[in-house]
C-alpha cells in the first residue's frame, strides 16, 4: 500500500510574511492523519523558517532544487548538506523549469539524486514530455529514458524511498491537465521501467505523482488511478484553502 504524497511547489512566489501566513492558515485546516503525506516546497530563503513552523504539524518541508556538491565555490547555490542541516526532508529534482531554464541534464539530475540520498533527503524526481514529443508519440520513450538516467547507479534501498513526479510539460501552469487515464498510462509505464531496474516489491513501493494543473476539481479522479500515488502541485499550492483541499484528498 503506497501512502499518497501531495507536494506543493511554490516556485518563485510569496514574501516571507505570506509564507508564514500560509503555514498558519494551512495548519488549522489539515487533519493529523497517517493516511497521506503533505509536503511544501517554498523558495530557499523561507526553508528554515518553515521547517520550524512545521514542527508538530503533519507537514514536511522540501527544497525546489539543490546543488550536487556538499560545499564549494558555487556562488548562489544551496547544497544537500545545508538542506539536511536545517531539517528539510524532500527536494524536487529535475523540474522541467530547471531543465529548460538552467540546462539541467539527465546526468546532472542523476548526480543530484545520488547526493540527495547521501544527505538523507528524499528526491522528488520530475520527468515529462513536451507537447511536440507527445504529438510525435514519443512520450513513453522520453519518459522511460529520463527515469533510467535519473536512477542510474541508485541501489534498491535508496530507490525504494524515492518519489517520481510525472509532469507533462504542456500541462504545467497551462490549465491543461492530462486525462486521468493518459496520466495513469504514463505512470504505469514509469513503474514498468522501475520494475526492469529493481525488484518487483521495490518498484511497487515507489510513489509516482502526477503534476500539471492539478486542482481540487480533478485531484480525486487522478488519485483514484492505479499508478498515481499523489500530486506535485504548482499554482493551486499557493492558496491554503485549495492546497488543504488537495492535501485532504490524498
Ligand atoms: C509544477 O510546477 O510542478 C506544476 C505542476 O505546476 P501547476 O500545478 O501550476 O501546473
Amino acid at each position: 500500500m503506497r501512502k499518497p504524497i501531495i507536494a506543493g511547489n511554490w516556485k518563485m512566489y510569496k514574501t516571507m510574511d505570506e509564507a508564514v501566513s500560509f503555514m498558519d492558515a494551512l495548519a488549522g485546516k489539515l487533519k493529523d492523519s497517517d493516511a497521506s503525506e503533505t509536503v511544501i516546497c517554498p523558495p530557499a530563503p523561507y526553508l528554515a523558517t518553515l521547517v520550524e513552523k512545521s514542527k508538530g504539524l503533519p507537514i514536511q518541508i522540501g527544497a525546489q532544487t539543490m546543488h550536487e556538491n556538499a560545499e564549494g565555490a558555487f556562488t548562489g547555490e544551496v547544497s544537500p548538506a545545508m538542506l539536511q542541516s536545517i531539517g528539510a526532508k524532500y527536494v524536487i529534482l529535475g523540474h522541467s523549469e530547471r531543465r529548460q531554464y538552467y540546462n539541467e541534464t539527465d546526468e546532472a539530475v542523476n548526480r543530484k539524486v545520488k547526493a540527495a540520498f547521501e544527505y538523507n533527503l528524499t528526491p522528488i524526481v520530475c520527468v515529462g514530455e513536451t507537447l511536440e514529443q507527445r504529438e510525435a508519440n514519443e512520450t513513453s520513450a522520453i519518459v522511460s529514458d529520463q527515469v533510467k538516467k535519473a536512477f542510474a547507479e541508485i541501489d534498491e534501498a535508496n530507490a525504494a524511498k524515492a518519489v517520481v513526479a510525472y509532469e507533462p510539460i504542456w500541462a504545467i501552469g497551462t490549465g491543461r491537465t492530462a486525462t486521468a487515464e493518459d496520466a495513469n498510462e504514463v505512470c504505469a509505464k514509469i513503474r514498468s521501467v522501475l520494475t526492469d531496474l529493481y525488484s518487483g516489491p521495490v518498484a511497487q513501493s515507489i510513489r509516482i505523482q502526477y503534476g500539471g494543473s492539478v486542482k481540487p476539481a480533478n485531484i480525486e479522479e487522478l488519485l483514484s488511478m492505479s499508478d498515481i500515488d499523489g500530486a506535485l502541485v504548482g499554482g493551486a499550492s499557493l492558496d491554503p484553502e485549495s492546497f488543504a483541499a488537495l492535501a485532504e484528498a490524498g
